[in-house]
Order: structure tokens, then sequence, then C-alpha cells
């Protein structure tokens, strides 16, 4: 699969790591964010405290996790990692949180899928950084208090919208990531390639850049693939012409629409008119998750102004019936 989210060979051979930007520096696009980010950084340290707790929210392979290693790295603190669904018990939370040194970061990704008894655990951590443990059962259960070393939580979420509104509001960062623009994506192609010891042309990079659906994970992972036709079919090197040809063998189009988009894209006008379609309805004609349509096929259609959201449900917008190469229905005016 070529889509967003992660898979185990993400971290292939180490490259992965390797290819990681370390500090904020090397973080290349979400100017914004990262602006921010250097003065909240530069702000603790000087007064010696915790960072703040920050939420990062987008779609996923934008750089999130990238983004919460970095903050450790530059605080000078531990970087310790979980997962919403990987805490099952508030017990799981209380032993990484009692483990934590001063100031250190924890990071936990898909923070929108806790259980809710162990978001309980986590308010009172992050507003006091206290913990109240509920020992034994029955009458012999009693409450004991815990004091935990100041730390700062890093959340990483897809779905803001799930988030409770309690655990929302204890972030005193939450900063949205942003879709990256081509030329970001041919700076990090870039890099990779010289990383990779890949000799990548200017034009060779250009065409994944402009073909990685604004993911710096999805150009990573195209790249690598580019790099595979490049050894066994060409000579070696990616340019413009064998980027091409190997993007449109893995299904990536030239608009950077993969398989699974243009399914969502031609259900839309074939079946449905160019909707208002229901979400659901989508989701049972597709076999595709309600997860895996709204976090990472729709953003980006979205963005690219293919797919207009109504109260009525998703609808095609011109520039998807133009991309097709059909014409929109006369009556299908909002
Ligand atoms: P997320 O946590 O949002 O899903 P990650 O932080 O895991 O995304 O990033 C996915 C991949 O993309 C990683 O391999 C990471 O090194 C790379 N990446 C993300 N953002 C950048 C960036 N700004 N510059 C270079 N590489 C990046």
């Amino acid at each position: 699969t070529l889509r967003g989210a992660p898979l185990p060979d993400d971290d292939a051979g180490g490259f992965d790591r390797a290819l990681r930007p370390q500090l904020l520096s090397d973080f290349v696009g979400q100017a914004e964010a990262r602006a921010n980010l250097r003065v909240f950084i530069q702000s603790a340290k000087q007064r010696g405290e915790a960072m703040d707790h920050t939420l990062f929210h987008g779609p996923p392979g934008l750089g999130k996790t990238t983004l919460a290693q970095i903050m450790a790295r530059e605080l000078g603190v531990n970087f310790r990692m979980t997962s919403g669904p990987v805490l099952a018990k508030a017990g799981d939370l209380a032993a990484i949180l009692t483990n934590l040194e001063a100031r250190d970061v924890l990071f936990i990704d898909e923070i929108h899928r806790l259980n809710p008894a162990v978001e309980e655990v986590l308010y009172p951590a992050l507003e006091d950084f206290e913990l109240d443990l509920v020992i034994g059962e029955g009458p012999a259960a009693r409450t004991v208090r815990i004091e935990l070393q100041p730390f700062t939580l890093v959340g990483a979420t897809t779905r803001m919208g799930l988030l409770t509104t309690p655990l929302r509001d204890r972030f005193g960062i939450p900063t949205r990531l942003q879709f990256y623009t081509e030329d970001e994506l041919f700076t990090i192609v870039d890099r990779n390639a010289r990383t990779l010891g890949a000799p990548a042309d200017e034009g060779g990079a250009r065409e994944i850049a402009r073909r990685a659906r604004g993911t710096p994970r999805i150009a990573g992972r195209l790249l690598r693939r580019v790099v595979d036709f490049a050894v066994v079919d060409g000579d070696g090197r990616v340019t413009k012409e064998l980027a091409d040809a190997a993007l449109t063998r893995l299904g990536v189009d030239h608009l950077g629409l993969d398989g699974a988009d243009r399914r969502y894209l031609k259900l839309m006008a074939d079946h449905y008119g160019g909707g208002p379609v229901g979400v659901e309805t989508l989701s049972a004609a597709l076999s595709e998750s309600r997860d895996a349509l709204e976090e990472v096929i729709e953003p980006y259609l979205l963005q690219q102004g293919l797919i207009q959201r109504t109260p009525r449900g998703r609808m095609l917008a011109q520039r998807a019936w133009r991309d097709l190469g059909l014409e929109a229905p006369k009556s299908s005016g909002d």
C-alpha cells in the first residue's frame, strides 16, 4: 500500500531513522508551527520548566511523531512513546508516568483512542503532576496519591473532533499540521535521495514530490520504490521519465491520486451523480472503514478542492468532474 498509514516497513533497514530530521532546523515545512515551537522550547529551557502539553493534529504522515522527537531532543530530555490503544488499563499509564524523569516528553499517538478510565487518570497528571490510584477492590479499596515529576505530554491525533473536551482543554499548545507544498516535498525528497545515496536528478525528485499527496511519509515511500525501478529497469538514476513510469506502475496518477482516491471519486460520479452522499454509504460501497475515509482519503481530496463536505453529505466539486474527464450533471448545482 502507498497510503499514509504507518507500516512496519516504515522503519525498513533503519533508513527511516536515518532520514528523520533530528532538529527543528532540519525540519522542512510547517513554518508557522516550527516558529512557534522554537519560542516555546526556548522559553521552557530558560525557565527550567517542563514545556506545556502539546497536541499535534492532522492527517497521517505529516510529521507529528517526528516533531515530538525533535521537541525532546531540543529540550535535552528523554523521549517516551506509547499510543492510545496500547494503554488498556489505568495501571499501564501509571507505570509509564511514574517512570518519567523531570521535564521528559511523553508522546501518546492516537490519543483520541484512549480508554475513558485511562483518560481519567491522565487529567490530574496533566494538571497537577499527581496520580490518584485505586489500590485493591471492594470495601478494602483505597486511593493513594503519587507525586509525579513535571513532564510534557505530546499528543497526536488524526481526528481532533474525537477528542473529549476536557482532554483537548488540557493542551496549552494545540498545533494543526498542514499538507506540504510541492517545493517543500521536493526539498525532502532531494535530501532523502542524497542520504540513501540514490542519484535522483532534479526532474526525478520533483516528479515524486508532485505526486506524494502532500505527505512526507508518502514521498519517502515513493522514493524507495522508484529507486527500486531505477535499479532494476534503468541505469540506477532517478530521472523524470523513470519516476513518471514507475509512479504510474505503482498506481499513482499525474495528480498524485492513488487507486483508493480514484475509486472514491469514480463511485461518487458513476453511482451517485456527484452526491451528496453520506459517509456511511461511501464506506459500505468502497469496503473502506469510515475512519480510513475521514482520516486518510478525504482530507487530501478536500484540500485539493476535489470534494466538498455539505450538511447532506459529500459532493464532487467541479474540479473533480474535469479531472475525471466527465461533464458535471446540469442539476448538480448546490
Ligand atoms: P505522523 O506521526 O504525523 O504520522 P511521522 O512523524 O511519523 O508522521 O512522519 C512520517 C515520515 O515522514 C517519517 O519517515 C519522517 O521522517 C518523515 N517526515 C515527516 N515530516 C518530515 C519533514 N518535515 N521533513 C522530512 N521528513 C519528514
